[in-house]
């Protein structure tokens, strides 16, 4: 069967990476988190002091970044790697949450993850969540999806995702953070979050993480079977 690109975008901690790798692993699909990259980025910046106001600083230090993610066996999960280092728990700290969306603006950032996340993407199969995703980077995605929810209910799921990994942050701390990286992230010049127009909407506000993944199967499965019809009746 024809493989296609799912796309999962949307304002930050509405269920998008949840619901992009379960319904990844129920289509034997890659799972590919694009903030996890702009994560690590951030993380490599910080850690090297590299200047937002330096473009030829910011374009050395992306030519010493590589960002991969290897399946850990003992978690089920997809890791992430900045040049050869496991950095997957440390780029889900709050002080990363806090610079990610600074980053995320700048052009020579976006268009080295944009090209990463294209070659990832050229063989199709792919499920990828991020802001960006349905408008820039596959815009010739055949599912995309933009999902939202309401900000209270995104603070309170943040929070039991960051104690799960043991990390205690106040509520109004995570409320904040989500609402200044969803302004940021919206208001960029360079591909800002923005729902495309063929994007299905879909608020989490009041559903569970099954009904999520079954709305997206759904239209994933609507697409295939149509373009199936289609063919059997060239
Ligand atoms: O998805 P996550 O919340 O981990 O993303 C972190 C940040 O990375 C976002 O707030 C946004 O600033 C940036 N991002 C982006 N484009 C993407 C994915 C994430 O700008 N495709």
């Amino acid at each position: 069967m024809k493989k296609i690109v799912i796309a999962l975008d949307g304002y930050s901690s509405c269920g998008k990476s949840t619901t992009a790798k379960l319904v990844a692993s129920e289509l034997g699909y890659a799972y590919i988190d694009t903030g996890a990259m702009y994560r690590a980025v951030t993380l490599y910046f910080l850690e090297h002091h590299v200047s937002l106001t330096n473009p030829k600083e910011i374009r050395d230090a992306l030519g010493h970044i590589e960002v991969e993610f290897h399946h850990n066996p003992k978690t089920s999960r997809n890791e992430v790697f900045l040049n050869g280092l496991n950095v997957e728990d440390e780029i889900r700290k709050m002080y990363i949450s806090n610079q990610v969306s600074e980053v995320s603006v700048v052009p020579e950032v976006r268009h080295a993850m944009v090209a990463q996340q294209q070659k990832m993407g050229r063989k199709r199969g792919v499920v990828m969540d991020g802001r960006d995703i349905g408008t820039a980077v596959f815009p010739d995605a055949e599912v995309k999806i933009f999902m939202t929810a309401d900000v209270d209910t995104r603070a309170r799921r943040r929070q039991d995702e960051l104690l799960e990994k043991k990390q205690l942050v106040n509520l109004d701390e995570i409320k904040e953070n989500l609402q200044k990286r969803d302004h940021i992230d919206s208001t960029r010049q360079e591909s800002p979050l923005r729902r495309a127009e063929d994007a299905h909407l879909l608020d989490t506000s009041h559903m569970t993480i099954d009904e999520q993944v079954e709305f997206v199967l759904e239209k994933a499965a609507s697409h295939i079977l149509s373009n199936q019809m289609a063919l059997e009746q060239n």
